[in-house]
Order: structure tokens, then C-alpha cells, then sequence
């Protein structure tokens, strides 16, 4: 069956035609589904029964159940961990920020790229989130929460560009007046660094954030961390960054996870100044979250902060990402692993 919550309203109006009903129920519909964040054709109460039956018999309506919450003592973070339809588990992450709520999303069951230092990667990929799951995510939270989200950051389990269809997808109806409505701005894009795939998202006329896992200064350390170094030099990857500055006129991100005696040097600070010099970016620097599986240490304070500030010194722009709900598995793809563990 067709999943409801994935369709367009233009796709939408069409559906309506083809089951007999009148197009403006399309609207309707969508702004249930994407508005008022209904769970099931049920609560659309203002909808005749007639109609909310003929749907529920031709399309399927994604919804997510909640397995567990985690709330930092810290800093007040929430990581939910979700049941889909099929009964695969995703996370995601709600964050408190001056700026407002944001949520991080997953974008796939699992993932395939192999990061060394990730969670996620660990069983591999189970398969690619729908765009209805993407954004049930953000329903959910919003429901569970009672607050508004203003910011989305798809940095939670997969990587997205491996899923670029249903991305965009998602991107559109989030972004869709009769839905959320979120800003393009307010959304960031992670990616391990599919070139081909950046290439096209640089084409397609939006204006979200692109950030890119660096996580090393020379392709001999990315390939230790990063499989896909094998297919991809940096050199490429800072070439097709200045391309995507180009064409959408967006600041790149550049994550930088500092793992001690691996990535944390002060030439590993010099060659990455030079790599960025002259490119409009941001470097965000995070301190590896170590993760049970993996054999990653944080560095101490002073090389951090030293690492910091010859970056700074080189004239980049850095910061070093405030470790949100560290006491909660808040890396990506942990808490899976624990229910995984448990079942
Ligand atoms: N696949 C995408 C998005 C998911 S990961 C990507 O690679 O960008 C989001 C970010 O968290 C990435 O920068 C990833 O490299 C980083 N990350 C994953 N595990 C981490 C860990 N244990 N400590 C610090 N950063 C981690």
C-alpha cells in the first residue's frame, strides 16, 4: 500500500481523484497528517467517516511508537528511541538551545559506511527510513513534548546522501507551508562525504546546511576512521565543499571529532587550516564520544582547547560542540545498541 504520509499535496490531489473523492479533501488531509500531527486516520474527526474508512483501506499511515526516553540530568537533552511499523528501532534527539528546539533525526536503520569511532555502523545497514519516518520524528517529539521544534539536524543513525531520494523528499514536505513549515535554514544535512551525491544536492536549489565529517587532516588518517576515504581524497571533498558554497551561497559545517593521539595534533591543526583556507566554513569540533565497541579516547582539555585556538589563529571560524546529553548514550546509534543488547 501506499504510504500516505510521503506524498506531496500535489500527489496527494491526485490520489483523491483516483479513489473518487473531491481534491480539496487533499488539503485537508495534509494538513492533518503534517499540521496537526495526527497518529491514525481517526483523529480527523472533521473528516467524513466514509473517507477516513476509504483511506485506511488504500493507504498505510506510518506511526511511531515510543520504546524508551532518556532524559539528561545535565543539560535536559531527551534521546527517544522508536519502534517503527516493521518494529526496527531508530533514534532521535531532542535539544534545547537559546536559539530554540532542535531535533536530530536518523535517516536510516543502521548504516553502511563503517566509521571506526560510530555506533551506528556496528550491525551494518537494516535498511532506509521513508520519508514519513524521517519527519515522524519530528511529529513525535512535538507531540511528546508539547513544544515547538525549530531546528532539524539529520546527524542521527545512516547517512542521509545514501538515502538521497527519500531525503529530498522529506526535505520538501518539512519545508511545505501546509506542514511544519521549517525553514530550509534551519535544516542541516551530515554526510560522511558522497561526492557524487553532494554534487547533485548542490544542484537542487535549496538553502540548507551542508556538513561534512572531516574528522582527519590527510587521507592516510580518514582511512583509518573512515572507509569511504578509499573512494573519496579530501582533496575532492573540500573541491566539491567550495562547489556547494557556490552554487547555494551556504556556509559549509565541518565536524571534526578529536580523538586523542589520532586526529588531535597541532599539525593535524595546521594542515586542516590549510585545507580550509579561503573557504567559507565553520569548524565544529567535537570531542569523541566514546562508544563501549570502539577504542577511542577524548583528548584532554588542553589539547582541545589548543587545538582550538591554532585554528583560530589561522583565522577559521571553530567551536567546539557542547557534548549534549553525554550521560544519556547520546552518540549516535548507542542507545540501539543497548536495546538491541537487551532483547
Ligand atoms: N552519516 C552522517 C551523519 C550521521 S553522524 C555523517 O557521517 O556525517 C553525525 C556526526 O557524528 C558525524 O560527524 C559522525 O562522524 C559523528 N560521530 C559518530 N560517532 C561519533 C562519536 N562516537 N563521537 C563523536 N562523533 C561521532
Amino acid at each position: 500500500m501506499q504510504d500516505i504520509k510521503s506524498l506531496t499535496l500535489e500527489e496527494l490531489k491526485r490520489e483523491m481523484e483516483r479513489i473518487g473523492e473531491k481534491p480539496f479533501r487533499a488539503k485537508q488531509l495534509y494538513q492533518w497528517m503534517h499540521q496537526k500531527l495526527a497518529r491514525n486516520f481517526d483523529e480527523m474527526t472533521n473528516l467524513p467517516l466514509s473517507l477516513r474508512a476509504k483511506c485506511a483501506e488504500n493507504y498505510d499511515y506510518t506511526a511511531l511508537k515510543q520504546v524508551r526516553m532518556q532524559e539528561s540530568a545535565i543539560d535536559g537533552t531527551r534521546k527517544y528511541l522508536f519502534e517503527l511499523g516493521d518494529g526496527k528501532l531508530v533514534e532521535s534527539v531532542f535539544m534545547r538551545y537559546q536559539h530554540g528546539n532542535s531535533v536530530c533525526i536518523s535517516s536510516q536503520v543502521g548504516c553502511r559506511m563503517g566509521c571506526a569511532f560510530c555506533a551506528s555502523t556496528i550491525g551494518g545497514l537494516e535498511r532506509c527510513l521513508a520519508p514519513s519516518e524521517m519527519l515522524d520524528q519530528i511529529y513525535a517529539i512535538t507531540l511528546l513534548t508539547g513544544e515547538k521544534v525549530s531546528n532539524v539536524v539529520v546527524m542521527g543513525c545512516g547517512e542521509p546522501l545514501d538515502n538521497y531520494d527519500n531525503l529530498l523528499r522529506f526535505l520538501a514536505l518539512l519545508n511545505d507551508e501546509n506542514g511544519l513549515h521549517i525553514s530550509q535554514r534551519s535544516v542541516t544535512v551530515s554526510t560522511c562525504g558522497l561526492v557524487p551525491e553532494m554534487r547533485r544536492l548542490a544542484e537542487e536549489g535549496l538553502s540548507i546546511t551542508l556538513a561534512l565529517s572531516l574528522h582527519a587532516s590527510t587521507d592516510e588518517t580518514r582511512k583509518k576512521l573512515m572507509p569511504i576515504a578509499n573512494k573519496y581524497t579530501i582533496a575532492e571533498l573540500i573541491e566539491t565543499c567550495a562547489y556547494y558554497f557556490e552554487k547555494t551561497g551556504r556556509r559549509i559545517t565541518f565536524e571534526y571529532a578529536l580523538a586523542g593521539g589520532v586526529n588531535d595534533g597541532n599539525e593535524d591543526a595546521e594542515r586542516l587550516s590549510a585545507l580550509l583556507k579561503g573557504l567559507n566554513c565553520h569548524v565544529n569540533l567535537i570531542p569523541v564520544n566514546p562508544v563501549k565497541e570502539r577504542n577511542f579516547t577524548q583528548p584532554e582539555k588542553s589539547y582541545i582547547a589548543a587545538f582550538k585556538n591554532k585554528l583560530e589563529k589561522n583565522g577559521i571560524n571553530v567551536t567546539i560542540r557542547r557534548e549534549m546529553g553525554r550521560d544519556i548514550d547520546g552518540a549516535c546509534g548507542q542507545l540501539r545498541r543497548r536495546q538491541k543488547a537487551l532483547q
